[in-house]
């Protein structure tokens, strides 16, 4: 077994339970340090602090995988984590789509599988977990015996840890076109070329708390990929509901989706740019009770933060000017990168300059399949804030 001795002045971080081990906190590696190998760390005094996979070609040298000095990471530990996460997230009352495994909270760093009722869809976004996919297919095969299991390791962050991208099936081909139901809705995934996974499972439970504020209301929702939180609109009651989004084939599937549940009529979407459009309707002076924002990111690196607070500040600047006196801000925000007293920040600012005063409904982050680990900043990263805006 490798051996990756730590140095003696290393920061609380690791000792306290974080699962990333960096390059300048390791002493020296005794054994074969070949990318993907379990290696063992221990203290400089050589008192054992857990087991992981190394890779030297990233900067987070070491990924842990247990604390436990009896576990040994076989086929066996995987199927032991994926049960236990299965039986979590039935705890928690899912039993059709869940993320199954979020990763670092899931103390199974840099793996991803979403559920979609009887199909999986799994990312391996480090090399170390990437060599396991054998054993976690299995897994799943044992636990579920699914109609389908799809790989979307199409994710340019592999690259940094010299994986290829890559996309495909890890079961007999099935139809990738699938239909899922959630919250006695239905919608259509595009597992193969849909976003991410084909299906954003982050905000399935926040999608349920626009229930009362959009009876009879007028709602614009921006940034609507499938149309899902349009669609629970008006499904709960909405008088009229308009999505936009920039992509033409993300609109084609709202479309879809909202004859699917029989709300086409009062719920049309447009293949348009949210930033131009907003601010134009704004001067024309239109007027919802309702305007749901869920915008991308804006940046994926923290020397980028700057594009990204001025992103949404702007977007929610334009968003709020676009809501009636009394009716309600839905936005949310998918980044790690802002945090939420940073985000609540942007929103304040936001309006500020558009002379009008919140009053805060809810503030949540992501739904409970997945899970937040409250020192481990990477898993939490989604911000769902209703605000009425007076
Ligand atoms: N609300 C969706 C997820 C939205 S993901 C859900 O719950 O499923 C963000 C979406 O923003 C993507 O579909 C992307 O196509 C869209 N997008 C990105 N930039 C945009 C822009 N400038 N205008 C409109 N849509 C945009």
């Amino acid at each position: 077994m490798t051996t990756v001795i730590l140095k003696k002045k290393i920061g609380h971080r690791v000792l306290n339970g974080h699962p990333w081990i960096f390059a300048n906190e390791v002493q020296s590696v005794e054994g074969d340090a070949t990318g993907g190998t379990i290696v063992e760390v221990v203290t400089y005094d050589k008192k054992f602090l857990g087991r992981g996979y190394i890779n030297p070609k990233s900067q987070i040298l070491v990924r842990l995988l247990t604390r436990n000095k009896q576990e040994s990471i076989d086929d066996q530990f995987f199927y032991n984590r994926l049960l236990s996460a299965w039986q979590y997230r039935q705890q928690l009352g899912y039993v059709e789509n869940c993320r199954l495994i979020f990763g670092e909270a899931d103390f199974l760093p840099q793996l991803i599988i979403d559920k979609f009722n009887d199909y999986f869809v799994i990312q391996t976004l480090a090399l170390g977990i990437d060599v396991w996919k054998p054993a976690i297919v299995d897994a799943i095969n044992k636990i579920f015996k699914p109609k389908g299991i799809y790989e979307r390791n199409d994710v340019p962050v592999r690259e940094l840890e010299g994986l290829p991208q890559q996309k495909g099936f890890l079961s007999a081909p099935f139809n990738t076109f699938i239909q899922i139901n959630e919250n006695g809705l239905k919608f259509n995934v595009d597992i193969e070329n849909g976003q991410k996974t084909g299906y954003f499972l982050d905000q399935q439970d926040n999608r349920r708390a626009i229930q009362h504020i959009v009876k009879g209301a007028d709602v614009l929702g921006a940034f609507t990929y499938t149309g899902t939180f349009e669609i629970h609109a008006a499904a709960y009651g909405a008088k009229s509901v308009l999505g936009l989004d920039i992509s033409e084939l993300a609109v084609k599937q709202a479309n879809d989706n909202a004859a699917l549940n029989g709300v086409q009529d009062r719920c049309k979407f447009e293949a348009v740019n949210a930033f131009d459009v907003l601010k134009q309707w704004g001067k024309d002076g239109r007027q919802y009770d309702v305007v749901m924002l869920d915008p991308p990111s804006f940046t994926k690196t923290r020397d980028n933060i700057q594009k990204a607070i001025t992103g949404y500040k702007e977007i929610n600047l334009r968003g709020m000017k676009l809501v009636k006196p009394g009716g309600f801000l839905v936005t949310s925000s998918c980044t790690n990168l802002v945090q939420s007293d940073l985000f609540m920040e942007i929103i304040q600012m936001a309006a500020k300059d558009a002379r009008r005063k919140l009053r805060q409904v809810c503030f949540q982050a992501q739904s409970a399949d997945h899970p937040i680990i409250n020192e481990w900043e990477n898993t939490k990263y989604l911000k769902f804030l209703i605000t009425q805006v007076v």
